[in-house]
């Protein structure tokens, strides 16, 4: 961990922010370099770069409201001068890592692309789907990476879910697709950027179109203390230190200003404690639900009972327990086949999800019995309309106006926005058509 002090400290004045003092201080005088002839402002040219390069910064848990917490000079760079979802960019349900960053890249719902969870079981199989399944069976969709080499563009990745698994004409190739290593050191964040910076000093033809990035601060902070802990503050200038080192790598090149830099996080983070339990165990008046029969546990309860066991009876059952007032916290909890789900949730066109959803109230949890624990911490993977789950969207880059603010949207639609800057044509997917078009400026 680093002490924000040093970071804001030295960081040097970059063309960000003399591009945000013309903005503010002479706005007219910028707006009017960008606009033919009074119309609406269009996309500004490239100056050195040859072609439009995208490059995606996903950093984990970043939850929506982080970027206050502190001063955060590099974010609020990309914010002051680029397009900002002006309450957080809204997760895919379950708002867990896997599903999400995979629904970025693709534009799917997790039932579409199949990653439905961060670990789960193939029923038809029995085969178990972890972070570490690279097989392609699991990745359904096409993701931007294939989406690009399959259209003639470069791409590159760095610990992207999904990004290691060859599917189609992404073979991972080497030195564009680095290998997600757990026992890389913490430091390693500032050896990811380097990586990427180096990309830029490749001959133009090798610059690779689409370039995506995953940092895992501050997800990891936040599961252990929750989300309003100094140590999410520490966590965050750190991630911010990294935005900067991009910035400043990318202005030494002459490129920062060409570049279409996107920084999004995958889910947000809420507090959890002890007291906000619900047992499944204390459901047995009305059912026994044995732990063989659970999937996962919180905050997304999925079980499924084996044959002979119907599942709208399990179901009517859970409920009647946890309606009766007589189970702790019961009136937290609520049990869905899955096809009765809420339609927003996207959460059951998929034979890899479990029969029986449960959807727990914000900042509680579900275990099988009452245990020790720790008594608070912090969680996500909750329904995707708690604002606690939204994260963050900021594009800066040509395509994209200065200061501008535009209404939270679901990431699926990022696949498409990120399709329309490189003029590729998307794959089918869930995201809208016109959703490009009203967030990106007009070429000329
Ligand atoms: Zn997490």
């Amino acid at each position: 961990m680093i002490s924000y002090a040093t970071v804001t400290a030295k960081k040097p004045i970059s063309s960000c922010f003399i591009f945000a003092f013309l903005f503010f201080s002479s706005q007219n005088a910028v707006v009017s370099l960008n606009q033919v002839s009074n119309s609406q402002p269009v996309a500004r040219p490239l100056k050195k770069l040859d072609k439009h390069v995208v490059l995606l910064i996903s950093s984990d848990g970043f939850r929506f409201g982080y970027q206050f917490k502190t001063n955060l000079p590099n974010i609020h760079c990309l914010i002051t001068n680029g397009t900002e979802a002006e309450t957080g960019l809204i997760p895919v349900f379950p708002t867990v890592t896997y599903p999400n960053h995979y629904s970025i890249v693709t534009g799917l719902y997790p039932a579409y692309h199949g990653i439905i969870n961060n670990n789960f079981v193939d029923p038809k199989t029995g085969d178990v789907f972890t972070m570490a399944s690279h097989e392609p069976e699991w990745w359904l969709g096409e993701p931007l990476w294939e989406t690009a080499v399959n259209q003639g563009l470069k791409a590159a990745t760095y610990i992207w879910p999904g990004s290691e698994v060859r599917k189609g004409s992404w073979d991972c190739p080497k030195g564009f697709c680095q290998h997600y290593n757990s026992y890389v050191p913490d430091g390693d964040d500032d050896d990811r950027v380097d990586t990427i910076l180096r990309y830029f000093d490749l001959p133009s033809s090798d610059i690779p179109s689409v370039i995506t990035i995953h940092f895992n601060d501050p997800d990891p902070q936040g599961h252990q203390v929750g989300p309003d802990d100094s140590l999410i503050t520490e966590a965050v200038v750190n991630v911010d230190r990294l935005i900067g080192r991009f910035i400043d790598g990318l202005e030494k090149r002459g490129v920062f200003e060409d570049v279409s830099m996107i920084m999004v996080g995958d889910h947000g983070m809420v507090g959890t404690c002890d007291k906000k339990l619900i047992v499944l165990d204390d459901l047995a008046p009305w059912i026994k639900i044995p732990s063989g029969w659970v999937q996962n546990y919180t905050p997304l309860l999925a079980i499924k009972p084996p044959s002979g066991h119907d599942a709208k009876d399990v179901v009517d059952k859970m409920n009647q327990g946890l309606r009766s007032g007589k189970v702790e916290n019961g009136k937290y909890l609520k049990v869905y086949l899955k096809e009765d789900l809420p339609k927003r949730l996207h959460y059951s066109d998929s034979y890899r999800i479990a029969p029986i959803i449960g959807l727990v109230d914000e900042g509680y949890k579900v275990e099988q019995k009452k245990s020790k624990g720790k008594e608070c911490g912090g969680a996500h993977g909750y329904d995707n309309a708690f604002f606690s789950m939204r994260s963050i969207f900021i594009g800066h880059g040509p395509l994209f106006s200065r200061g501008r603010k535009v209404a939270s949207f679901e990431n699926v639609e990022i696949y498409n926005l990120i399709c329309s800057i490189l003029g590729l044509k998307a794959a089918p997917n869930n995201g809208s058509d016109e959703f490009a078009s009203k967030v990106l400026l007009p070429r000329k």
